[in-house]
């Protein structure tokens, strides 16, 4: 009895064990791709059960192989599963570390990146490579790399996340949201077979999204400090928002500041197109969709983006710009996005 009891409690505690190493997105990709090829994994519900192990030792054995005991890098790369490969130096704080992992956990759930991204990249493998500003780049594999991209060399692409030291000693939520903006150009390049042009839909999307997502895990945000802020961002956004459409053209310093530092201009012009966008009756919710996701869908296919941008959003380029000519900087607090909005009623 006693034998029996205890060996009921070593298998729960393994069980349990189990589960929370298990848990996650990965597992839930592999549930779903062993369902598309006809296999019985149970629900794709993120977690491993005998069922997926079953399903899985059946499509292993299928191919002449045999299951190592682990879901990891073999596994997803077999299935073609798209993944990101850490790389992060000890130079972070383990706190950093573990939010990091924190909001790449959320970020794949809520907006999982698109199939399409594995022809960007070797092996269905994204590389992410950290490390703390106050050392020296400690891969010596990419020497070249600083600041914060998306990068690519025409075999693959990686991520970039050099956190600067300042970040730290002044408690700046950039240091977590960065992640958020690039991960979130990966999800753009995914959805749309990398077709990520116009600057301000692209980076201004990228901006507003990393805000919202602080806003919603951290309970502050620099958005609307950033708008208020008149050297960060020029009146040409009202005047000439065509500027913004491109890099070489919206990123200059001016006499009067920044054209767009911190994608503030841009993020100006994309908030007002979802204010717009919701006077068609549309909600909230729906107005971010449009333009966090569906508009990258349909340029998937269709390689103007100023078609794209009148398929998706019911209105022209042309009429868009002369709307946006009417707003001012006092129209701050009228294009902010609601607080309580969150991004997992945006991407359901
Ligand atoms: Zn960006």
């Amino acid at each position: 009895m006693a034998n029996k009891l205890q060996s009921f409690i070593v298998t729960a505690i393994i069980f349990l064990l189990t589960q929370a190493t298990y848990a996650d997105s990965s597992v839930k990709a592999i549930q779903k791709k062993l369902s598309e090829l006809g296999y019985q994994p149970g629900d794709a519900d993120g977690i491993w059960g005998k069922k997926s192990e079953a399903a899985l030792n059946q499509f292993l054995s299928s191919k002449g192989l045999t299951f190592d005991g682990k879901i990891d890098t073999n596994e997803l790369e077999l299935f073609e599963i798209f993944s990101f490969k850490y790389n992060i130096d000890d130079s972070l704080p383990v706190a950093w570390i573990d939010e990091f992992k924190n909001i790449m956990e959320i970020l794949q759930e809520v907006l999982p990146v698109d199939k399409n991204f594995n022809k960007y990249v070797n092996k269905s493998t994204m590389d992410i490579y950290a490390w703390n500003g106050k050392v020296k780049n400690p891969f010596f594999e990419k020497r070249e790399m600083s600041g914060a991209s998306i990068s690519g060399d025409g075999k693959t692409r990686w991520m970039v996340l050099e956190i600067p030291e300042n970040e730290f000693k002044y408690d700046s939520l950039h240091r977590y949201s960065v992640i958020v903006h690039e991960y979130f150009h990966v999800y753009q390049i995914g959805l749309s077979k990398d077709r990520v042009d116009p600057k301000w839909l692209n980076e201004g999307g990228a901006k507003v999204f990393e805000e919202m997502f602080v806003q919603q895990y951290y309970g502050r945000s620099s958005l609307r400090g950033d708008f208020e802020r008149a050297q960060l961002w020029s009146d040409e956004v009202f005047t000439n928002p065509k500027l913004y459409e491109k890099f070489e053209t919206s990123s200059k310093e001016t006499t009067d500041g920044w054209m767009d530092m911190n994608y503030a201009g841009s993020a100006f012009i994309f908030l007002t197109l979802v204010n717009e966008l919701q006077k068609q009756s549309i909600s909230e919710e729906e107005a971010f969709q449009l333009v966090f996701r569906d508009f990258w869908i349909e340029k998937s296919d269709e390689s103007d983006w100023e078609k794209a941008f009148e398929k998706t959003f019911k209105i022209n380029i042309e009429t868009f710009y002369e709307r946006l000519s009417e707003y001012s900087r006092k129209d701050i607090k009228k294009i902010l996005p609601s607080r309580s909005l969150k991004i997992q009623d945006i991407f359901n």
